[in-house]
């Protein structure tokens, strides 16, 4: 007898888009073989949770019969390509779309053994008499993950300076002219390890738009040639940067592309969270984003988000996309079409949540226990918890409107970004938190340490008072992150070099 494992399948899906017909394929395959419920990742794919081990093939097939995969979603490779997710908002979206499914193609691996272990059982590589080489990984792949994405100003939904490599989109009299390059970030670290940190990217040029895979190829093979391969805490592109230089990348980048990267242009980011409800596109098509907590879609009592999102899919023209927030998209709705989906949103309360407040609105947590085998505390199930208390705080405070962005993981490997939330909480031990603040409102700057291993109690006796003394003391539009450097309570993340200092 073998004991039921069960397993996590993560779906691929470049800038977060999915048909309405995926969208039905992974809903039903959630309810056949999973635990009835669909997770939206922080990098805009899908997981499938509780897949015993047994229908892991099946399930897989069924993925890929639907033109989705799940290969490259884990592993020393790059991971889905992140892409501001509305992309009928404007022509440029479209644009910055294309470029993230062909830098997402063209650093697929190209190897056949997926297909022979999970499609079809045929050996592909007897009939290649050993001639498979990978092109760009290699014999032996990268160090570690690596992580890309494509941000559209004036949001920087996807976190683009926590990326190993970021895209900016250039837009000048209302033409995409390129992107700046931005290089080196990424959030996971080790408690107690300083040797490990998170970091941000730095900006490092300016390409043209059809240099963009040249320029992530290249970055791709310079991590795969001197990324730390001992070492797996320092594998990441971030400490080969930091070990290195900048000056030394630039160097090696431009000999290896054989031309050199323009000087940045001017950009800038408003936020990095969603705006949500409806929006009219420049195609004059609708969509409407869905607040969806910790990105978790099931039916639960008195609301059944799961069901009221299949009956969307069976009646959508459109596609779905999946933000870095975990939240959903229902895109390209035609003026006709909008009050069916609208009757159907109402009929089964999916507008509600992004009725909650602002702080709601702006919190993200990763999976956390029962799933993930890296979790120190809980996160997706106790969040919504905390969040009711803190927002009593705030409601006391006059806050309630007041964006905030939190958020909070099981563990350090920073899979919800947490050290880019205003209030972050790092999970230490079964229900203890590391307490950060003071990261930028724009994903632009990373939170301090400010309190070590605190419980609910602890976390709601530190912040109450801050939280109060901002309600009375904050400038005109000042944000929480920027209050609390400028009246003392943490100091200011320059570089994860300083993170633990
Ligand atoms: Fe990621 Fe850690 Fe959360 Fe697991 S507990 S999902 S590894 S951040």
């Amino acid at each position: 007898l073998e004991p039921a494992y069960q397993f996590m399948l993560r779906v691929l899906a470049p800038g977060g888009v999915a048909s309405p017909e995926q969208y039905l394929v992974l809903d039903n395959l959630a309810r056949l073989y999973g635990n009835d419920t669909l997770r939206l990742t922080t990098r805009q794919s899908f997981q499938l949770h509780g897949i015993v081990k047994w229908n892991l093939q099946e399930t897989i097939r069924e993925v890929n019969d639907a033109l989705m995969t799940t290969r490259a979603a884990c592993g020393d490779v790059n991971r889905n390509v992140m892409c501001n997710p509305n992309p009928y908002q404007s022509d440029i979206h479209t644009e910055v779309y294309g470029w993230t499914r062909a830098i997402s193609n063209h650093l697929s691996p190209r190897t056949p053994a997926y297909h022979e272990i999970w499609i079809n059982d045929e050996k592909v590589v007897d009939s290649l008499q050993g001639k498979l080489v990978e092109p760009i990984y290699g014999p032996a792949y990268l160090p570690r993950k690596f992580k890309i994405g494509m941000a559209v100003p004036p949001s920087n939904d996807i976190d683009v300076f926590s990326q190993d490599l970021g895209f900016i989109a250039i837009i000048e009299d209302g033409e995409l002219k390129g992107f700046n390059v931005a290089v080196g970030g990424g959030m996971g670290m080790t408690h107690s390890d300083t040797t490990t940190y998170p970091q941000l990217s730095q900006v490092i040029g300016f390409c043209l738009p059809d240099q963009v895979i040249e320029v992530a190829e290249k970055t791709v093979l310079i991590q795969r040639d001197y990324g730390n391969r001992s070492v797996r805490k320092n594998a990441r592109f971030k400490y080969t940067i930091d070990r290195y230089g900048y000056d030394w990348f630039i160097s090696q980048l431009h000999d290896r592309l054989g031309w050199e990267l323009d000087r940045a242009r001017p950009y800038y980011f408003e936020h990095h969270g969603d705006r949500y409800g409806w929006v009219k596109g420049s195609n004059n098509q609708w969509h409407l984003t869905l607040f969806i907590m910790n990105g978790r879609i099931k039916d639960q009592e008195g609301y059944l988000l799961m069901t009221g999102l299949r009956e969307i899919a069976k009646i959508h023209k459109g596609d779905f996309r999946l933000t870095g927030n975990q939240n959903l998209i229902i895109t390209n709705v035609s003026s006709t079409d909008k009050g069916k989906v609208m009757r159907l949103v109402e009929k089964y309360g999916l507008s509600d949540g992004y009725q909650q407040s602002a702080l709601r609105r702006n919190a993200m947590s990763c999976v956390s226990l029962p799933t993930c085998g890296l979790a120190m505390a809980e996160a997706e199930r106790y969040l919504p918890a905390l969040l009711e208390k803190i927002e009593t705080v705030l409601d006391d405070a006059g806050l309630h409107e007041e964006e905030i962005v939190i958020r909070m993981t099981g563990c350090p490997n920073g899979c919800a970004r947490p050290v880019l939330g205003e209030i972050a909480m790092i999970g230490k031990s079964p229900g203890k938190y590391n307490l950060y603040m003071g990261a930028g409102f724009a994903g632009e700057r990373m939170s301090k340490l400010y309190r070590e291993s605190l419980n609910e109690a602890e976390i709601l006796g530190e912040l109450t008072p801050i939280i109060h003394r901002y309600a009375n003391e904050r400038n005109p539009g000042e944000h929480f992150g920027d209050f609390v450097i400028r009246t003392g309570y943490v100091r200011e993340v320059r570089s994860g070099l300083d993170f633990h200092d």
